[in-house]
């Protein structure tokens, strides 16, 4: 059984103008079972794409260790991973666009993100 967690979490956007914003984004959180299981899946991927590759004449020197090389990575990185977050939400202190907010794949805060209307850099902190 998965017991997916996840929980929203609200946060603050700094700019450099104007009052800090408010925003929300969805965190995602894997227990050990599921880190390892997500790891597994990630290289099996990879090093299937390395196996097809066995096929392509001359570029497998270069793609098949690639491949491998790139899934043991997604490995370790997978179970590395304890917290993802997705669909982040927030309105530029700046500009004041409402907008979809580009976030690193691992969660970590505080963290730098950039608008997309005005392309300034802005702070990515936790309310106190
Ligand atoms: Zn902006």
């Amino acid at each position: 059984m998965t017991s997916e967690a996840t929980r929203i979490q609200p946060f603050l956007l700094t700019g450099y103008h104007g009052k800090p914003t408010q925003g929300k984004v969805t965190i995602q959180t894997f227990d050990r079972e599921q880190r390892i299981r997500r790891a597994v899946t990630g290289l099996g991927k990879w090093w299937g794409v390395a196996v097809v590759t066995v096929f392509i004449p001359v570029a497998h020197f270069v793609l098949v260790p690639s491949f491998l090389a790139y899934g043991g990575w997604q490995f370790f990185q997978r179970l590395g991973t304890t917290e993802v977050a997705t669909d982040a939400r927030g309105t530029c202190p700046d500009c004041g666009a409402d907008q979809v907010l580009e976030l690193a794949a691992r969660w970590r805060v505080p963290q730098p993100v950039t608008c997309r209307q005005c392309h300034r850099g802005l702070r990515l902190s936790l309310p106190s």
